[in-house]
């Protein structure tokens, strides 16, 4: 893409006196706004013709990576198809035009949406009640907590103050507990991968009284199934804490085993992960929280109304498309995806932990540390070939972690495509490792300075120094 105007702000193409609107027939009659609520100057919008911001918009929309662009194997963010139908329904204007004050009589349609919805969560999780207000995993999680804060504080026992979260944990655990004013104590995996039992026997032999819950990912963030979990919750409910599930990957389980028969006492789902909304950059999201009988008395207020309610629409049309009988296969197709490319690969770059995965698995950088490639390279180099990277360093169990998550839907030619390309950079690392350091060669912007984007990033328009355009965009 070359052209003149392409990477252009929509405030250097504008001409004075441009225009790309008309605006409808005023039916209304005129209206002339009070003195004081009228701005002094004109606003300093952009003047352009409608071709001029077509162009615009459809150019930065094609810099856009996303599911609908290409295999996006993020791991443990489940970044799967979204049905285009899902799309239709939540949009349906039934929906779309509900205002949250109006009269409940008027909305019973889309309030039995979310009884229906809560039905068919408790049945894939064995949970008995779910509250829909906490617009993401992370909110899911800080509402779970609370649930088992104002729990154990209705008991009149408030020494309860401590989470035990494994290593391998993602950020959001310790950072939700934290949140919640409890404090982190943090249980060591073995060198399988899984929560060490010992660890944990010596934790709730040493803290009993204290701890309010243990946090846990089910698979867990290495992509393995944890066996122990009917021993772990013995040990925890043995101490009178509660078993705290982290649902986000629920990919891998769905119609297969459900955390409520596992011991599991509180939850939340990511709904725009397992459930097929579209997602990234922050949102949209829904982190409905589920508990067991008798926890539904602690629900806290988080947010008002049933939370982000077309997300909820999407999934009950995700949940009802595929029916009790093909839910069932999600989680093995899945996790027979993530088990080919990963032994597919694993001669290239380096397995820590062998064995069968679930839905992702983690690899620890190129198998041959010698040509001084890293993970890093490996991802910058997969957009050249017009793949998203995998999440890279994390979990940070180890050094160069490069986590991949496939997914149920993508086809046999899509993981060959992504396989050889995969088995393409590690030769480019051999033969010619300078052109995986340097890469990506073919995006608008090459390597940026993670540090300063994130430190000083420049998101308003100003026209910026030479100097500082380089250092931004092009370090
Ligand atoms: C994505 C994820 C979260 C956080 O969910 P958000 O919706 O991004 O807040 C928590 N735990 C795990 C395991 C996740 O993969």
């Amino acid at each position: 893409m070359n052209n003149q105007l392409y990477g252009k702000l929509i405030f250097e193409l504008s001409h004075e006196g441009r225009k790309g609107y008309s605006l409808p027939k005023n039916r209304f009659g005129d209206y002339t706004l009070p003195a004081a609520l009228r701005r002094k100057d004109d606003a300093a919008l952009p003047e352009c013709d409608e071709l001029t911001v077509v162009r615009h918009y459809t150019n930065l929309s094609n810099n856009n990576f996303g599911v609908d662009t290409g295999f996006y194997p993020l791991g443990s963010c489940t970044m799967k198809y979204n049905p285009k139908l899902n799309e239709e329904i939540a949009a349906m204007p039934q929906f779309q035009n509900l205002h949250p004050q109006q009269p409940a009589a008027t909305a019973q349609g889309a309030l039995a949406v979310v009884t229906l919805l809560e039905r068919s969560l408790c049945a894939l999780t064995g949970l008995a009640h779910f509250t829909f207000k906490p617009y993401a995993g992370a909110h899911g999680e800080l509402t779970g907590l609370m649930v088992i804060d104002n729990y154990h504080r209705s008991r009149g026992d408030s020494q309860r103050r401590k989470v035990i979260i494994p290593d391998s944990a993602h950020g959001t655990n310790p950072a939700s507990a934290a949140v919640c004013g409890l404090e982190i104590v943090e249980v060591r995996s073995t060198a399988d991968g899984l929560v060490s039992l010992d660890d944990l026997q010596r934790l709730v032999s040493a803290e009993g009284p204290s701890i309010a819950a243990m946090m846990m990912t089910n698979p867990n963030t290495l992509g393995l199934f944890e066996r122990q979990i009917p021993e772990i919750a013995r040990l925890i409910h043995g101490c009178g804490a509660l078993m705290y599930y982290d649902g986000a990957n629920l990919n891998p389980m769905l119609g297969v085993c459900r955390p409520g028969d596992m011991g599991f006492d509180v939850m939340h789902v990511n709904l725009h992960k397992t459930f097929s909304t579209p997602h990234g950059g922050g949102g949209p999201g829904a982190g409905p929280v589920g508990v067991r009988e008798g926890l539904q008395d602690f629900f806290p207020f988080v947010s008002p109304y049933h939370g982000n309610y077309a997300v909820l629409m999407r999934a009950y049309a995700y949940i009802l498309s595929l029916g009790r009988e093909h839910v069932k296969e999600v989680g093995p197709l899945a996790t027979l995806n993530a088990n080919y490319i990963k032994e597919s690969l694993k001669d290239d770059y380096l397995l820590p932990v062998d064995g069968l995965c679930c839905h992702e698995f983690v690899f620890d950088g190129l198998k041959d540390k010698s040509t001084g490639v890293t993970t890093m390279d490996v991802a910058k180099r997969l957009l050249d070939y017009g793949y998203h990277a995998p999440t890279i360093y994390f979990p940070l169990l180890f050094h160069e972690s490069l986590m991949v998550e496939p997914t149920e839907n993508e086809s046999l030619e899509t993981l060959d495509g992504f396989i050889s390309v995969m088995h393409c950079i590690a030769d480019e690392a051999r033969t010619s490792p300078d052109t995986v350091k340097s890469a990506p060669h073919l995006t608008p912007i090459g390597r940026v300075d993670d540090v300063l984007a994130a430190k000083h990033p420049v998101v308003t328009f100003c026209q910026m120094s030479k100097d500082e355009d380089e250092n931004v965009n092009r370090k």
